[in-house]
C-alpha cells in the first residue's frame, strides 16, 4: 500500500503526503502505480481525451503542436468539459456524461498501452463538477475508505511487477497545479474555462522541473477460494469437470457512514447461495442414485472486486482438476436485481454473456432447457459482445477460464443504483426470479454434465 508521497518543483518541495491518516484534503493523492522516483518536464494534456466521436482530441493537438509527452509528466483535467454536474458540452447522446467521466480506466489506457509512456500522470481533480462516479471520486472514495491501500495483487511487487510496469498516477488539487504550470502563465481555471467554452484542446508544455516521490510498503495477506466436488458417476466421464462459480468477496465497509457494511447481498451474495442451492440439487441426485456423469465442482472465490484474483490463483497457480479437462464454466455474479436500463417488456430476464461467441451448442442448451423445464426467461444477448463497451465478457471470474478456452456462460441481470453501494441489501433482492434462474443454471449444468460429448468450442474464440 501506499506509505509517502513528495512532490518537488525545480529543487524545492511543495507538498508531501503520508498515507494512512486523514487524507481527503485532495491537494495530492496516489491514485495508482508502484513506487517511483521520477524527475522530468511536464506537459499539459488537456482533458487527456482522445477523440471517440465527440470531435475533441486532446491527442491529436498534442502531435499536431510537436509535442512528446513519452518520459515526461503528463498533466490532464479529470473528467469531461460539463455544463453542470450531469451534463457534458460534447455531444453526448442525452447530453450525458461519457466514460471519459465514468471510467477511470479509459482516461488512463492510452498512457499505459503506448510503447512510449509517460514517466507519470498527475491529475487535475478538485475542478470537476461532478461529485459521484467520476475519475476524481473514484480516487477520494478509494484513498479514504481503504487507508491507503493501492492494490491487491497475486504476485508480490517488484522491479519486474504490476506496480512498475504502470506510470505513477497521482491526484493534485488546482493550486497545486497551478505552480507546476506557472512559468506558462495560465492557470488550469483559465485553462479549463478556454476548453469548456471552444470545445477545442489546450495542450503546452512547461520547462518546470517535476520530481514526484512515491514510496509503498508491501503488505502480505491472505484469503481463500472454498470449493466443493462431486464426483462424476461415468468411468470414463468422471475425469471431466463442469465448474459452476461465483464470488464471495465484496468491498468492505464505509466507517465514515452509521451503517458502513457494503452488504453486497447482490454482488455476490446472489450467486454465492445460487451456487449453494444447485449444489445441493446435485447431490440430491446423487443421493437418490442418479448423480452426474461428469463431475462438478461448486467454485466460491474471493478477490475478485480486487481483479478477478481468487478466479486467477484457481486458474493461473492451483487448478484442483486439469484446466483441459475442465469443459464449460457456469459463472454467477449478480442475479438478483432488476436492472432499470434493461430492454423487453419483461422483468423476467437474465443477461447471457459468452455462451453462442464461445459455443453454440453450450448456447442452445441453455435456450432448450428454459423451454424444457418451463422456467421462461428471456435469455438477453444485450451486453453478449466482445466489443461492448462495458466489456462484461471479461470483467468477472468466467473470464479466467475464458482465457483458457474453456467455454463459459456468464449469468448477469445488471448492475443497479446500489451496486457497490451500502444499500445493495438482502431485502432487496427478487428472490423468486433468481431461483428460476439458477435452475436454468442448474439445468444447464445437469446437461452438460451428462451428455456424451463436451460442449464443442465454435463461435468466435476467445480473446
Ligand atoms: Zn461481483
Amino acid at each position: 500500500k501506499f506509505d509517502k508521497a513528495e512532490l518537488f518543483l525545480n529543487g524545492s518541495e511543495v507538498a508531501d503526503h503520508t498515507f494512512g491518516g486523514d487524507q481527503t484534503d485532495g491537494s495530492f493523492l496516489t491514485m495508482f502505480g508502484g513506487s517511483s522516483d521520477v524527475t522530468a518536464s511536464l506537459v499539459f494534456a488537456g482533458y487527456g481525451i482522445g477523440n471517440d466521436g465527440l470531435g475533441y482530441d486532446d491527442f491529436a493537438a498534442l502531435e499536431a503542436a510537436g509535442i512528446d509527452y513519452s518520459g515526461k509528466w503528463v498533466m490532464m483535467l479529470a473528467d469531461e468539459p460539463m455544463k453542470d454536474a450531469e451534463t457534458s458540452l460534447f455531444p453526448t447522446e442525452n447530453n450525458e456524461v461519457s466514460a471519459w467521466t465514468t471510467s477511470r480506466f479509459n482516461k488512463l489506457r492510452p498512457f499505459f498501452q503506448t510503447e512510449t509512456p509517460p514517466a507519470g500522470i498527475f491529475v487535475v481533480g478538485d475542478l470537476s463538477m461532478r461529485q459521484n462516479g467520476s475519475v476524481y471520486d473514484a480516487a477520494m472514495a478509494g484513498a479514504s475508505s481503504s487507508a491507503g491501500v493501492g492494490s491487491l495483487s497475486l504476485e508480490k511487487p517488484s522491479g519486474e511487477g504490476r506496480g512498475s510496469r504502470f506510470p505513477t498516477v497521482l491526484n493534485i488539487s488546482a493550486d497545486l497545479a497551478n505552480k507546476m504550470i506557472a512559468s506558462s502563465g495560465k492557470t488550469v481555471q483559465d485553462v479549463k474555462a478556454s476548453i469548456d467554452s471552444s470545445l477545442k484542446p489546450v495542450v503546452f508544455e512547461s520547462d518546470m522541473s517535476v520530481r514526484a516521490s512515491v514510496a509503498n510498503i508491501i503488505v502480505e495477506t491472505f484469503s481463500e477460494n472454498v470449493l466443493a466436488f462431486i464426483e462424476g458417476s461415468d468411468p470414463m466421464l468422471k475425469d471431466e469437470y463442469v465448474v459452476i462459480s461465483s464470488h464471495y468477496d465484496h468491498v468492505g465497509m464505509n466507517d465514515s457512514e452509521e451503517d458502513g457494511i457494503f452488504n453486497g447481498a447482490d454482488d455476490d451474495g446472489s450467486g454465492t447461495v445460487s451456487v449453494l442451492e444447485i449444489a445441493e440439487a446435485f447431490q440430491k441426485a446423487k443421493n437418490d442414485g442418479n448423480g452426474p456423469r461428469r463431475s462438478v465442482i461448486f467454485l466460491n472465490v474471493s478477490g475478485e472486486e480486487k481483479g478477478l484474483l481468487g478466479s486467477a490463483f484457481y486458474t493461473d497457480y492451483e487448478p484442483v482438476v486439469p484446466l483441459e479437462k475442465t469443459v464449460t464454466n457456469l459463472n454467477i455474479d449478480m442475479i438478483g436485481r432488476i436492472d432499470p436500463t434493461h430492454p423487453g417488456d419483461t422483468d423476467d430476464y437474465v443477461y447471457i454473456i459468452g455462451s453462442n461467441l464461445v459455443s453454440q451448442e453450450l448456447h442452445d442448451i441453455n435456450i432448450r432447457v428454459n423451454e424444457i423445464i418451463g422456467t421462461d426467461l428471456d435469455l438477453n444477448e444485450r451486453f453478449n459482445s466482445k466489443d461492448d463497451p462495458n466489456q462484461f465478457y471479461r470483467r468477472s471470474d468466467h473470464w479466467n477460464f475464458g482465457k483458457n478456452n474453456i467455454p463459459f456462460i456468464f449469468f448477469f441481470t445488471g448492475t443497479h443504483d446500489d451496486y457497490h453501494g451500502v444499500d445493495d441489501e438482502p431485502d432487496k433482492i427478487e428472490y423468486e426470479r433468481m431461483a428460476r434462474i439458477a435452475q436454468v443454471i442448474f439445468g444447464t449444468a445437469w446437461q452438460v454434465a451428462n451428455q456424451d460429448t463436451k460442449p464443442e468450442v465454435t463461435g468466435q474464440g476467445f480473446n
